[in-house]
């Protein structure tokens, strides 16, 4: 590290370029702050576009003259799996970093590291076991596809689930023969410089991944989006930084993949197992403290149970009790940041203003909102119509099943629904009817990497996971054989 801040005693975490975990070249920094104590406890290297010109210049030299595109399949794999291995061995300092930078549980923290190993292995095997298509034809010449790395990969990840959700971009671009540079958000930066120095020690060949931390708009993230020299986008994030994003992106006819924002509907119809339907419930629109894309922030109950689910569904949330996320027994923390907080606030603010009641919940101390559950809202309040992020669920009753699709439709939103009923032709049925990326059925959150990710409307662009990352990180080639 050339450039570390010497007045500070707190940890410092550099860009990695080139196999270098280096300062900026402008010597800038950024705290990271813990929101639990709102106290900095990190010192990051503040990037600008110079800093992203040097990330990509390594990436793009590792793509064209280094070994990771041409060293198969079998030996990328390997360097992977060893990856994941130090991921795994490095649990709890990966963990808490995430926790420290965002004020996720520990607990939860350590699932999504366990989750970000998962994610390297399996994209690993799945390249490695691919099979593509051979077609032959009527005229006596064959047509086989190659699925060739499309070459450099920015992935811009947002702070939610920070390793996660960059590790689910990362994975599969390096595991197709990509190399990588990763922007991770401003507010959760330093898992992702961990996640870098753990490469290099894997013995990853210089440039092939590359972290370089900084803001989004004029900084490094536009930097990125706008540098020709990149191949592919991949984006996670708010939907309206998706549309610049996308627009930049157009420009360039750079291929960009934007996995965006969400208002989840989740319908507990009368025939319901309710023990079920009140767990998962609580865990839709609670874990993470609602910072969740997938969040089931609109809740839609049945008439006849729904004083019954009420009562349960109220008592489950106000048994969330508020604790410092870096100890074993929390299981709720704060939000991420005081920018996030105070937009969580207005909202909640504003309940009794739009017409609602708050049948628990509040503001709690320093940056915590406590588990809040909303009756009685129209159903244009802003609270119903646009994604809050946090822990706030809107509920209302419906009284037939046509009417409970149509409720969970009307958003401009469409990532995921849930759907609580014991019907199984029910099941089926309304999960046809849902216009929605993942839809599911008596459960929550639960994930098959094969499976398509991704949402309809503004929530996004395009599908990732198995094949449908495959077909985004490679340019497939159909070459034509006269035989
Ligand atoms: P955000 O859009 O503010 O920021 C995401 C990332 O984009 C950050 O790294 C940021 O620095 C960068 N960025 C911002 N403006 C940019 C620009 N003009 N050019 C390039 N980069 C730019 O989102 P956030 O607040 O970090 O994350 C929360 C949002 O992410 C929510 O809307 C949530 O629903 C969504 N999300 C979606 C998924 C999904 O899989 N669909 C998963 C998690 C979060």
């Amino acid at each position: 590290v050339d450039t570390v801040p010497t007045e500070s005693t707190r940890p410092f975490f550099g860009h990695v370029i080139g196999n270098q975990e280096i300062g900026s070249i402008d010597g800038a920094t950024f705290e990271s702050v813990d929101p639990w104590g709102r106290e900095p406890w990190a010192d990051v290297a503040l990037g600008t576009a110079a800093d992203a010109d040097a990330a990509v210049t390594a990436a793009r030299t590792a793509f064209d003259e280094g070994p990771w595109p041409r060293m198969g399949f079998h030996e990328r794999a390997r360097l992977i799996h060893r990856l994941a291995d130090l991921i795994e061995e490095h649990t709890d300092e990966l963990a808490m970093a995430d926790t420290r930078d965002m004020g996720k549980p520990i607990t939860q923290a350590r699932h999504d590291v366990a989750r970000s190993a998962q994610n390297f292995r399996f994209f690993a095997d799945h390249a490695r076991l691919s099979v593509a298509e051979t077609l032959p034809m009527d005229t006596g010449h064959h047509t086989y596809t190659r699925y060739e790395a499309a070459g450099v990969v920015v992935a811009i990840a947002p702070w939610n689930f920070p390793l996660m959700l960059e590790t689910w971009k990362v994975a599969p671009a390096l595991a197709w023969g990509n190399t990588v540079v990763l922007k991770p958000a401003e507010d959760t930066p330093t898992s992702a410089t961990i996640l870098a120095r753990l490469a290099i020690e894997a013995g990853f060949p210089e440039g092939v991944f590359n972290v370089v931390h900084g803001y989004g708009p004029d900084s490094v993230g536009s930097a990125l989006t706008e540098d020709t020299r990149v191949d592919r986008i991949t984006f996670t994030g708010e939907s309206g930084t998706g549309k610049v994003i996308g627009k930049v992106a157009a420009g360039n006819l750079t291929p960009v993949s934007l996995e965006l924002g969400g208002k989840g509907a989740n319908i507990v119809f009368a025939d319901a197992d309710l023990d079920n339907a009140v767990h998962w419930s609580v865990q839709a629109i609670f874990r993470n403290a609602g910072q969740v894309c997938l969040a089931g922030s609109r809740l839609f109950v049945a008439r006849e149970i729904y004083d019954e689910f009420m009562e349960r569904f109220v008592a489950a949330a106000q048994a969330l009790v508020p604790a410092d996320p870096k100890t074993e027994e929390s299981a709720f923390g704060p939000l991420a940041s005081q920018e996030h907080y105070d937009k969580v606030r207005g909202y909640l603010d504003s309940v009794e203003d739009e017409g609602g009641t708050i049948a628990t919940g509040g503001a709690g101390e320093g940056l915590v909102i406590r588990p809040t559950i909303v009756t009685g809202l129209p159903l244009d309040a802003p609270h119903v119509t646009q994604e809050i992020f946090g822990p706030l669920v809107v509920v209302h009753p419906f009284d037939t099943e046509a009417e409970a699709v149509h409720l969970a439709n009307d958003t401009p939103y469409g990532l995921n629904a849930m759907v609580f009923t014991e019907n199984l032709h029910r099941a089926h049925r309304v999960s046809a009817q849902l216009d929605a990326g993942t839809v599911w059925v008596n459960c929550f959150f639960i994930r098959d990497l094969r499976a398509p990710f991704g949402g309809f409307g503004d929530s996004g662009v395009g599908r990732e996971g198995g094949l449908f990352s495959r077909d985004f990180f490679t340019e497939p080639k159909a070459v034509v054989m006269q035989i």
